[in-house]
């Protein structure tokens, strides 16, 4: 019967009968598994208090058929490496943009090993749970990162789709990035970004720390529009946590759209 050991990030955990719960777990080695923890609400239950989200755990895991990654897995074993979420559950803020790293990271990985997103999202959630930075700009930071190792990542100098060095003050989602008037008159639907909100854009995903955490909060507010529309734009449906991290966001849209893109409308292809 094969036993496997991993470590993990627990992404979601879901009730299951009276005393059980269903957990999405993000392996270092494996990637996504979804696994059984028996007795687990019980207060008795030696591990439960391990297996909630944002933990970072050593596990073992039980699987009957190997070559079945679809089949739920059962948590034989758990070892906390690191707790983060008494770090969260006291700032509000902090807990909203873990829940939609969370969130993220389990809509963009899947059964393969993806030791890059791994190694990000728990110094991410190590990050906030710490209060070392402020949660939007580590959410958003985070967020660029992520969309970026899993294909996406965006261009904020050169023209994203004809290399044409910038800043260009228009955005495409579509084409990945800013691009330069001809390519904008090209695509027809673009929005308006400025150059400081490019700036900070860029050192949000070079993880220029020194940069982006100097940028004043209006031009932080404006990046946090656009990170927002690009995750939607990549992402199938929106992020249940998403009203919640707007909020956090304050009041503020995702800023000056021109012609017909706003959002998810930005489908105009290269
Ligand atoms: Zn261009």
């Amino acid at each position: 019967m094969p036993v496997y050991g991993d470590e993990v990030v627990v992404l979601r955990a879901q009730p299951l009968g009276e005393a059980d719960r269903i957990l999405t777990l993000f392996g270092r080695e494996r990637g996504k598994v979804r696994a059984v923890a028996r007795g687990v609400r019980r207060t008795s239950s030696k591990f439960g208090a391990r297996l909630e989200p944002f933990g970072v755990v050593d596990v073992q895991l039980f699987t009957r058929d190997p070559d079945e990654r679809s089949k739920l897995e059962t948590v034989t074993q758990a070892v906390t490496v690191h707790s983060f979420a008494n770090g969260l559950v006291a700032d509000y803020d902090a807990y909203a943009a873990a829940s939609a790293m969370v969130e993220t990271v389990d809509r963009i990985i899947d059964a393969e090993p993806a030791p890059l997103q791994w190694a990000l999202l728990v110094g991410a959630l190590r990050e906030l749970s710490r209060g070392e930075r402020d949660p939007r700009s580590a959410l958003d930071a985070y967020l660029l990162r992520a969309l970026s190792l899993a294909g996406w990542e965006p261009s904020f100098a050169e023209c994203a789709r004809c290399g044409e060095p910038g800043p260009h003050e228009r955005l495409s989602f579509g084409a990945g990035g800013a691009v330069c008037p001809g390519c904008a008159a090209a695509l027809g639907a673009t929005r308006r970004v400025d150059v400081d909100t490019l700036r900070h854009l860029w050192a949000l995903l070079a993880g220029n720390r020194r940069v982006a955490d100097a940028a004043p909060a209006e031009v932080r507010e404006r990046a946090s529009g656009v990170v927002a529309g690009y995750l939607d734009h990549h992402l199938e449906r929106g992020l249940r946590s998403m009203p919640v991290v707007r909020e956090l966001r304050g009041a503020a849209g995702p800023g000056a759209v021109d012609g017909a893109e706003g959002g998810r409308a930005d489908t105009v292809t290269p």
